[in-house]
Protein backbone atom coordinates (compact mmCIF):
# COMPACT_ATOMS: atom_id res chain seq x y z
CA UNK A 1 0.00 0.00 0.00
CA UNK A 2 1.50 3.38 -0.58
CA UNK A 3 1.88 5.66 1.67
CA UNK A 4 -0.88 8.27 0.45
CA UNK A 5 -3.29 5.10 0.65
CA UNK A 6 -2.44 4.63 3.79
CA UNK A 7 -3.34 8.03 4.96
CA UNK A 8 -6.87 7.36 2.99
CA UNK A 9 -9.96 8.50 4.54
CA UNK A 10 -12.19 5.65 3.79
CA UNK A 11 -15.63 6.79 5.40
CA UNK A 12 -15.42 10.19 3.73
CA UNK A 13 -14.59 8.53 -0.06
CA UNK A 14 -17.34 6.04 0.91
CA UNK A 15 -19.64 8.88 1.78
CA UNK A 16 -18.84 11.11 -1.41
CA UNK A 17 -19.79 8.19 -3.26
CA UNK A 18 -22.96 7.28 -1.83
CA UNK A 19 -23.58 10.65 -2.18
CA UNK A 20 -23.06 11.15 -5.99
CA UNK A 21 -24.30 7.88 -6.83
CA UNK A 22 -27.71 8.64 -4.82
CA UNK A 23 -29.25 10.46 -7.04
CA UNK A 24 -29.09 7.99 -10.19
CA UNK A 25 -30.36 5.06 -8.10
CA UNK A 26 -32.21 3.12 -10.56
CA UNK A 27 -31.70 4.80 -13.68
CA UNK A 28 -30.39 2.68 -16.77
CA UNK A 29 -31.89 -0.14 -18.46
CA UNK A 30 -31.64 -4.10 -16.46
CA UNK A 31 -30.41 -6.43 -19.59
CA UNK A 32 -33.99 -8.40 -20.46
CA UNK A 33 -32.13 -10.38 -23.34
CA UNK A 34 -31.34 -12.76 -21.22
CA UNK A 35 -34.27 -13.65 -19.38
CA UNK A 36 -33.72 -14.64 -16.14
CA UNK A 37 -31.93 -11.44 -15.21
CA UNK A 38 -35.01 -9.06 -16.23
CA UNK A 39 -36.19 -9.30 -12.77
CA UNK A 40 -32.93 -7.84 -10.66
CA UNK A 41 -34.00 -5.22 -8.83
CA UNK A 42 -32.64 -1.99 -10.55
CA UNK A 43 -32.21 -0.29 -7.35
CA UNK A 44 -29.79 -2.69 -5.82
CA UNK A 45 -26.32 -0.84 -5.68
CA UNK A 46 -22.86 -2.24 -3.89
CA UNK A 47 -19.29 -1.75 -4.21
CA UNK A 48 -16.19 -3.17 -2.50
CA UNK A 49 -12.65 -2.27 -2.61
CA UNK A 50 -10.18 -4.82 -2.01
CA UNK A 51 -6.55 -3.39 -0.59
CA UNK A 52 -3.32 -5.12 0.04
CA UNK A 53 -3.15 -5.49 3.51
CA UNK A 54 -6.42 -8.16 2.83
CA UNK A 55 -8.86 -5.44 4.41
CA UNK A 56 -11.87 -4.03 2.11
CA UNK A 57 -13.74 -1.41 2.17
CA UNK A 58 -17.44 -1.91 1.66
CA UNK A 59 -20.45 0.16 0.96
CA UNK A 60 -24.20 -0.48 0.70
CA UNK A 61 -25.38 -4.21 -1.35
CA UNK A 62 -21.71 -5.44 -1.32
CA UNK A 63 -22.36 -8.80 -0.06
CA UNK A 64 -25.13 -9.94 -2.39
CA UNK A 65 -24.30 -12.39 -5.28
CA UNK A 66 -25.46 -10.77 -8.52
CA UNK A 67 -24.43 -12.72 -11.74
CA UNK A 68 -20.66 -11.87 -13.03
CA UNK A 69 -21.66 -12.32 -16.77
CA UNK A 70 -19.21 -10.87 -18.60
CA UNK A 71 -16.70 -9.65 -15.68
CA UNK A 72 -16.00 -13.73 -15.99
CA UNK A 73 -14.02 -13.13 -19.38
CA UNK A 74 -11.02 -11.76 -17.03
CA UNK A 75 -10.50 -15.17 -15.37
CA UNK A 76 -11.43 -16.87 -18.52
CA UNK A 77 -8.41 -15.21 -20.24
CA UNK A 78 -6.36 -15.25 -17.58
CA UNK A 79 -6.49 -19.00 -17.00
CA UNK A 80 -6.44 -19.86 -21.20
CA UNK A 81 -3.38 -18.50 -21.07
CA UNK A 82 -1.89 -20.01 -18.47
CA UNK A 83 -2.93 -23.58 -19.86
CA UNK A 84 -2.39 -22.78 -23.52
CA UNK A 85 0.04 -20.06 -23.76
CA UNK A 86 0.82 -17.67 -26.30
CA UNK A 87 -1.48 -20.03 -28.94
CA UNK A 88 -3.91 -18.28 -27.64
CA UNK A 89 -3.33 -15.64 -30.11
CA UNK A 90 -4.01 -17.73 -33.33
CA UNK A 91 -7.84 -17.97 -32.26
CA UNK A 92 -8.53 -14.48 -31.14
CA UNK A 93 -6.72 -10.84 -31.59
CA UNK A 94 -6.00 -8.24 -29.09
CA UNK A 95 -6.69 -5.31 -30.61
CA UNK A 96 -10.17 -3.10 -29.55
CA UNK A 97 -13.66 -3.87 -31.63
CA UNK A 98 -15.41 -0.70 -31.52
CA UNK A 99 -18.70 -2.83 -31.94
CA UNK A 100 -21.13 -3.97 -29.40
CA UNK A 101 -20.33 -6.98 -27.42
CA UNK A 102 -22.27 -9.66 -29.32
CA UNK A 103 -21.62 -7.83 -32.91
CA UNK A 104 -21.23 -10.12 -35.58
CA UNK A 105 -19.86 -7.82 -38.77
CA UNK A 106 -16.24 -8.21 -38.19
CA UNK A 107 -16.14 -11.60 -38.08
CA UNK A 108 -16.90 -12.11 -41.60
CA UNK A 109 -13.92 -9.76 -42.89
CA UNK A 110 -11.58 -11.29 -40.56
CA UNK A 111 -11.91 -14.53 -40.94
CA UNK A 112 -13.43 -15.64 -38.33
CA UNK A 113 -10.47 -14.29 -35.80
CA UNK A 114 -12.48 -12.11 -33.23
CA UNK A 115 -11.03 -8.63 -32.28
CA UNK A 116 -9.92 -9.17 -28.85
CA UNK A 117 -11.14 -12.27 -26.04
CA UNK A 118 -13.69 -9.46 -24.49
CA UNK A 119 -16.12 -9.48 -27.26
CA UNK A 120 -18.82 -11.94 -26.96
CA UNK A 121 -17.17 -14.29 -30.11
CA UNK A 122 -13.24 -13.45 -28.84
CA UNK A 123 -14.74 -14.86 -25.21
CA UNK A 124 -16.30 -18.03 -26.83
CA UNK A 125 -12.99 -18.97 -28.82
CA UNK A 126 -10.98 -18.38 -25.35
CA UNK A 127 -13.43 -20.37 -24.00
CA UNK A 128 -13.43 -23.20 -26.80
CA UNK A 129 -9.35 -23.34 -26.23
CA UNK A 130 -9.72 -23.39 -22.70
CA UNK A 131 -12.30 -26.53 -23.21
CA UNK A 132 -9.84 -28.21 -25.46
CA UNK A 133 -6.87 -28.09 -23.12
CA UNK A 134 -8.98 -30.42 -20.80
CA UNK A 135 -9.47 -32.99 -23.74
CA UNK A 136 -12.10 -31.15 -25.33
CA UNK A 137 -15.65 -32.06 -25.29
CA UNK A 138 -18.71 -32.68 -23.01
CA UNK A 139 -16.11 -33.67 -20.00
CA UNK A 140 -13.21 -31.15 -20.86
CA UNK A 141 -16.37 -28.43 -20.62
CA UNK A 142 -17.09 -29.52 -17.28
CA UNK A 143 -13.61 -30.16 -16.00
CA UNK A 144 -12.23 -26.78 -17.44
CA UNK A 145 -15.52 -25.20 -16.04
CA UNK A 146 -14.68 -27.14 -12.38
CA UNK A 147 -11.14 -25.82 -12.68
CA UNK A 148 -12.24 -22.17 -13.32
CA UNK A 149 -14.61 -22.22 -10.24
CA UNK A 150 -11.98 -23.75 -7.80
CA UNK A 151 -9.84 -21.03 -9.09
CA UNK A 152 -12.62 -18.04 -8.44
CA UNK A 153 -12.70 -19.44 -4.48
CA UNK A 154 -9.23 -19.90 -3.88
CA UNK A 155 -8.37 -16.50 -5.08
CA UNK A 156 -11.71 -14.90 -3.22
CA UNK A 157 -10.89 -17.16 -0.35
CA UNK A 158 -14.62 -17.97 -0.12
CA UNK A 159 -16.24 -21.35 -1.22
CA UNK A 160 -19.80 -19.62 -1.80
CA UNK A 161 -19.01 -18.82 -5.23
CA UNK A 162 -21.47 -21.12 -7.49
CA UNK A 163 -23.07 -21.21 -11.06
CA UNK A 164 -26.60 -20.24 -11.19
CA UNK A 165 -27.87 -22.89 -13.49
CA UNK A 166 -30.62 -21.01 -13.67
CA UNK A 167 -29.04 -18.15 -15.47
CA UNK A 168 -26.92 -20.12 -17.59
CA UNK A 169 -30.12 -22.24 -18.99
CA UNK A 170 -31.54 -19.11 -19.28
CA UNK A 171 -28.82 -18.05 -21.29
CA UNK A 172 -28.22 -21.06 -23.30
CA UNK A 173 -32.37 -21.05 -24.00
CA UNK A 174 -31.96 -17.30 -25.27
CA UNK A 175 -28.42 -17.53 -26.97
CA UNK A 176 -29.34 -17.55 -30.60
CA UNK A 177 -26.98 -14.71 -31.31
CA UNK A 178 -24.08 -16.49 -29.44
CA UNK A 179 -24.17 -19.72 -31.20
CA UNK A 180 -24.54 -17.80 -34.45
CA UNK A 181 -21.20 -16.27 -33.32
CA UNK A 182 -19.81 -19.81 -32.19
CA UNK A 183 -20.98 -21.40 -35.71
CA UNK A 184 -19.45 -18.70 -37.84
CA UNK A 185 -16.24 -19.35 -36.67
CA UNK A 186 -16.94 -22.83 -36.48
CA UNK A 187 -17.28 -22.43 -40.72
CA UNK A 188 -13.62 -20.41 -40.59
CA UNK A 189 -12.21 -23.66 -38.75
CA UNK A 190 -11.21 -21.60 -35.44
CA UNK A 191 -13.47 -23.94 -32.78
CA UNK A 192 -11.63 -26.98 -31.84
CA UNK A 193 -14.70 -28.42 -30.15
CA UNK A 194 -18.30 -29.21 -30.93
CA UNK A 195 -19.70 -25.75 -30.66
CA UNK A 196 -22.42 -26.52 -28.09
CA UNK A 197 -19.70 -28.32 -25.97
CA UNK A 198 -17.92 -24.80 -26.05
CA UNK A 199 -20.68 -23.03 -25.87
CA UNK A 200 -22.17 -24.49 -22.45
CA UNK A 201 -18.63 -23.94 -21.00
CA UNK A 202 -19.14 -20.21 -21.61
CA UNK A 203 -22.81 -20.15 -20.67
CA UNK A 204 -21.79 -21.56 -17.32
CA UNK A 205 -18.79 -18.74 -16.74
CA UNK A 206 -21.06 -16.14 -17.40
CA UNK A 207 -23.48 -17.35 -14.88
CA UNK A 208 -21.35 -17.45 -11.90
CA UNK A 209 -23.35 -15.59 -9.15
CA UNK A 210 -20.52 -13.38 -7.23
CA UNK A 211 -20.88 -10.70 -4.81
CA UNK A 212 -18.69 -7.35 -5.12
CA UNK A 213 -16.30 -8.75 -1.98
CA UNK A 214 -15.72 -11.44 -3.39
CA UNK A 215 -14.91 -10.71 -7.30
CA UNK A 216 -12.99 -7.92 -5.77
CA UNK A 217 -10.74 -9.66 -3.41
CA UNK A 218 -10.44 -12.55 -6.19
CA UNK A 219 -9.15 -10.07 -8.87
CA UNK A 220 -6.46 -8.63 -6.62
CA UNK A 221 -3.75 -9.91 -7.96
CA UNK A 222 -4.03 -8.00 -10.86
CA UNK A 223 -3.51 -4.78 -9.22
CA UNK A 224 -0.10 -6.86 -7.67
CA UNK A 225 2.09 -7.72 -10.81
CA UNK A 226 0.32 -10.89 -10.78
CA UNK A 227 0.70 -11.81 -7.23
CA UNK A 228 -1.83 -11.64 -4.87
CA UNK A 229 -0.66 -9.48 -1.58
CA UNK A 230 -2.08 -11.05 0.60
CA UNK A 231 -1.16 -14.98 0.18
CA UNK A 232 1.56 -14.46 -1.89
CA UNK A 233 1.05 -16.98 -4.14
CA UNK A 234 1.97 -15.35 -8.19
CA UNK A 235 -1.36 -16.67 -10.13
CA UNK A 236 0.14 -15.05 -13.17
CA UNK A 237 3.52 -13.38 -14.14
CA UNK A 238 3.79 -9.87 -14.23
CA UNK A 239 4.38 -9.49 -18.28
CA UNK A 240 1.20 -11.26 -18.54
CA UNK A 241 -0.33 -9.38 -15.76
CA UNK A 242 0.58 -6.31 -17.59
CA UNK A 243 -0.78 -7.76 -20.47
CA UNK A 244 -4.22 -8.24 -19.67
CA UNK A 245 -4.65 -4.98 -18.00
CA UNK A 246 -3.54 -3.80 -21.54
CA UNK A 247 -6.56 -6.00 -23.19
CA UNK A 248 -9.02 -4.77 -20.30
CA UNK A 249 -7.98 -1.05 -20.79
CA UNK A 250 -8.49 -0.86 -24.91
CA UNK A 251 -11.34 -3.60 -24.75
CA UNK A 252 -13.52 -4.29 -21.48
CA UNK A 253 -16.68 -2.38 -22.11
CA UNK A 254 -16.55 -3.08 -25.88
CA UNK A 255 -18.36 0.42 -28.10
CA UNK A 256 -17.69 2.14 -24.45
CA UNK A 257 -13.69 1.86 -24.07
CA UNK A 258 -12.82 4.57 -24.76
CA UNK A 259 -15.67 6.31 -22.88
CA UNK A 260 -14.51 4.58 -19.71
CA UNK A 261 -11.02 5.27 -20.36
CA UNK A 262 -11.69 9.11 -20.39
CA UNK A 263 -14.05 9.05 -17.52
CA UNK A 264 -12.22 6.46 -15.21
CA UNK A 265 -8.93 5.52 -15.96
CA UNK A 266 -8.54 2.67 -15.03
CA UNK A 267 -8.25 -1.06 -17.11
CA UNK A 268 -11.38 -3.06 -16.18
CA UNK A 269 -14.48 -5.26 -17.51
CA UNK A 270 -18.16 -4.66 -17.12
CA UNK A 271 -21.01 -7.36 -17.39
CA UNK A 272 -24.65 -7.26 -18.42
CA UNK A 273 -25.31 -8.00 -14.49
CA UNK A 274 -24.59 -4.52 -13.95
CA UNK A 275 -21.14 -5.38 -12.28
CA UNK A 276 -17.84 -3.55 -13.21
CA UNK A 277 -14.49 -4.91 -11.80
CA UNK A 278 -11.73 -1.98 -12.09
CA UNK A 279 -8.14 -2.61 -11.16
CA UNK A 280 -6.00 0.20 -9.91
CA UNK A 281 -1.90 -0.78 -10.44
CA UNK A 282 -0.28 -1.03 -6.99
CA UNK A 283 -3.58 0.45 -5.11
CA UNK A 284 -5.89 -1.99 -4.92
CA UNK A 285 -9.47 -3.82 -6.60
CA UNK A 286 -12.91 -2.24 -7.34
CA UNK A 287 -16.05 -4.39 -7.74
CA UNK A 288 -19.36 -2.44 -8.28
CA UNK A 289 -23.14 -3.56 -8.75
CA UNK A 290 -25.90 -1.76 -10.16
CA UNK A 291 -27.98 -3.93 -12.65
CA UNK A 292 -29.01 -0.43 -14.69
CA UNK A 293 -27.23 -0.50 -17.59
CA UNK A 294 -26.06 2.06 -20.08
CA UNK A 295 -26.48 1.40 -23.92
CA UNK A 296 -23.26 -0.86 -23.79
CA UNK A 297 -24.30 -2.75 -21.30
CA UNK A 298 -22.17 -1.29 -18.96
CA UNK A 299 -23.57 0.05 -14.94
CA UNK A 300 -24.53 3.78 -15.24
CA UNK A 301 -24.88 3.95 -11.31
CA UNK A 302 -21.58 1.43 -11.13
CA UNK A 303 -19.70 3.79 -13.67
CA UNK A 304 -20.55 6.71 -11.44
CA UNK A 305 -19.43 5.34 -8.48
CA UNK A 306 -16.12 4.74 -9.92
CA UNK A 307 -15.94 8.22 -11.33
CA UNK A 308 -15.99 9.39 -8.03
CA UNK A 309 -14.04 6.61 -6.39
CA UNK A 310 -11.13 8.05 -8.90
CA UNK A 311 -11.15 11.34 -8.68
CA UNK A 312 -11.39 11.35 -4.29
CA UNK A 313 -8.20 8.74 -4.40
CA UNK A 314 -6.69 9.83 -7.87
CA UNK A 315 -5.74 6.14 -8.45
CA UNK A 316 -6.44 6.83 -12.56
CA UNK A 317 -3.23 5.16 -14.23
CA UNK A 318 -2.70 8.47 -16.19
CA UNK A 319 -1.51 9.95 -12.74
N1 LIG B 1 -23.49 -13.82 -21.19
C1 LIG B 1 -23.66 -12.57 -21.86
C2 LIG B 1 -23.83 -12.81 -23.34
O1 LIG B 1 -23.22 -13.70 -23.82
C3 LIG B 1 -22.48 -11.69 -21.57
C4 LIG B 1 -22.59 -10.30 -22.19
C5 LIG B 1 -22.04 -9.21 -21.31
O2 LIG B 1 -21.99 -9.30 -20.09
N2 LIG B 1 -21.69 -8.10 -21.92
O3 LIG B 1 -24.56 -12.17 -24.03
Amino acid sequence: MTVADQAMDWQKILASIEAAVSPHIGSGKVANYIPALACVDPRKFGIAVALPDGSMQILGDADESFSVQSISKVFTLALTLQRVGEDLWEAVGREPSGSSFNSIVQLEAEAGIPRNPLINAGAIATTDRLVASYGGGQAGAHEAMEDLLITARRLAQDENIAIDYEVAESESRSGSRNRALAHFMASFGNMKNPVEDSLSAYFRHCSIAISCRQLARAALFLAFDGCDPVTGEQVVSKERCQRILAILMMSGHYDNSGEFAYRIGLPGKSGVGGGILVVAPEHGTIAVWSPGLNQAGTSMVGSIALEELVQQTGWSVFV
